[in-house]
């Protein structure tokens, strides 16, 4: 099979054959773009259920900055595109965070942030949930009683990783 030429106009032959960009200008794909700008802007419900959400908060501050990382914590479900389920989820709280997630637009993530929200932790009793993805599609775990803001940061590079590999999340087609 021969080589495909693609014409795109502007090209700088710089030798014979050889033709490069313009300045300023760069070829990708529509997929790459959406994806870049959406774990550009990640904006998190504003929502918390125990101790983990002290340490969210911590990570909030201006010590550690995740504005600089475009995360916004959101007032409304409406307008967040991240559920991050920080502390103990009782039976009773469940079908509100459920509620919650509900309400948010596609495409929405998951974060269980600590070892209640992954696993029950310790509260391996009849009031509490043991694991949120028994309710919820978890995209990200992060371990820890409670984790610190480094390792909460570390799962939120994790998220921001696998939405940059995603293949047309954005679209009909996916
Ligand atoms: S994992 Fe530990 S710090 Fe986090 S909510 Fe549970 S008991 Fe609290």
């Amino acid at each position: 099979m021969g080589l495909i030429e693609i014409s795109v106009p502007g090209l700088i032959e710089v030798e014979k054959g050889t033709k490069v960009l313009p300045p300023n200008v760069i070829l990708t794909s529509f997929n790459k773009v959406v994806n870049w700008s959406r774990f550009s802007s990640l904006w998190p419900m504003t929502f918390g259920l125990a101790c983990c959400a002290i340490e969210m908060m911590t990570t909030g501050s201006s010590h550690y900055d995740l504005d600089r990382m475009g995360i916004i914590f959101r007032a409304s479900p409406r307008q967040s595109d991240c559920l991050i389920v920080a502390g103990t989820v009782t039976k009773k709280i469940a079908s509100v965070v459920r509620r919650v997630y509900d309400q948010m637009p596609e495409p929405r993530y998951v974060i269980a942030m600590g070892s209640c929200a992954c696993t029950g932790n310790i509260y391996n009793v009849y009031s509490v949930v043991q694991g949120v993805d028994t309710f919820l599609p978890v995209d990200v775990y992060i371990p820890g009683c409670p984790p610190r803001p480094e390792a909460f940061i570390d799962g939120i590079i994790r998220l921001q990783e696998k939405m940059r590999r995603e293949q047309f999340r954005w679209s009909h087609w996916r």
